[in-house]
């Protein structure tokens, strides 16, 4: 068994991001397995090589230690996805082989022009018009500008049964439409990205913030397109800011140095496992009494508001 956490070094933690990796961390150790620590760093724009180390850092701080990645290396190396260029390549090449990909040229502006109506989260489903363009205007419009690649989604219910929020149910094309593994400026989309690396690190068990539960079906999609085995996956309510917002890396009260300049570990750790109901009292707590109380039916369902910080 292998859990894993990925974050983004886009920024400094912020107590969201602490209270996946502490549920993962918890859940993998609770089950004997390993815990590998992953950089999504594909935003080079954003993210940088500072907050990936201070990343690490908080984790030690709190005890959350990992068998492999990041600085450590491993023997899936290398664990930033900024490295992994060519392994997301031959990925591509193989949906492509399978005839699913295809040019987009259409800009956001005229996607958002042409959508159907949003999905319920928002989402923009995309109207699938490149996939119909003949050779010739494929051509012409090569010449014009660098297309972004689609993958072509089926149109059949995708299902997966998710660890703490049950059956999950979709039609990739009517809520999703066909969706980028390859952005125009040539960088690899989360998507793919994810998927190629949690399948060729081995881990079999995904736990992360429930934004990203919709989109577990096209990864879904993209691992049976490459014939990997899927992992389990357990979304998790999200840590809503005291105006009842997601929290974002920018709400400097709930991020890392903020938190670590007022309480102990063993503080933090007690508020997270008191939100999360895994303690009836909001107490200092350790990582090894946390293993010994952590049960997945304990968690709550509903998101969790941080009023008290
Ligand atoms: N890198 C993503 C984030 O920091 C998480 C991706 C995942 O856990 O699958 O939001």
């Amino acid at each position: 068994m292998k859990g894993r956490f990925a974050p983004s070094p886009s920024g400094r933690m912020h107590l969201g991001n602490v209270y996946s990796a502490l549920i993962s961390w918890l859940s993998a150790r609770s089950q004997g397995g390993e815990w590998l620590l992953r950089v999504e760093d594909l935003d080079r724009q954003r993210c940088h090589t500072e907050y990936a180390a201070q990343i690490e850092d908080d984790l030690l701080w709190l005890g959350l230690t990992w068998d492999e990645g990041g600085s450590k290396g491993g023997k899936n190396q290398p664990y930033f996805q900024s490295m992994r260029t060519e392994i997301y390549k031959t990925e591509l090449e193989k949906l492509s082989s399978k005839n699913l990909l295809y040019p987009c040229f259409c800009s956001r502006a005229d996607i958002m022009a042409a959508s159907a109506p949003h999905d319920s989260d928002a989402t923009v489903v995309y109207s699938g018009k490149c996939r119909y363009l003949s050779n010739s205007e494929r051509f012409a419009l090569l010449s014009t500008r660098k297309p972004s690649i689609r993958i072509k989604v089926a149109d059949v219910e995708s299902c997966f049964t998710d660890r703490h929020y049950g059956q999950q149910k979709c039609n990739l094309q009517q809520h999703c439409g066909d969706f980028i593994v390859q952005r125009a400026d040539g960088n690899f989309a989360y998507q793919l990205a994810v998927v190629a690396d949690d399948a060729l690190m081995g881990v079999t068990e995904v736990v992360r913030g429930c934004d990203l539960l919709s989109s577990t079906h096209q990864q879904i999609f993209l691992y049976k397109q490459l014939g990997y085995k899927i992992p389990e996956f357990a979304h998790l309510p999200l840590i809503l800011s005291e105006s009842g917002t997601r929290l974002a890396k920018r709400d400097k009260s709930a991020d890392m140095g903020n938190i670590r300049a007022q309480l102990t570990p063993e503080e933090l750790l007690g508020l997270l496992a008191y939100s999360a109901h895994l303690i009836d009292k909001q107490q200092p707590v350790s990582l090894t009494e946390l293993l010994q109380e952590f049960n997945w039916e304990k968690l709550p369902k509903e998101n969790l508001l941080l009023n008290y910080w």
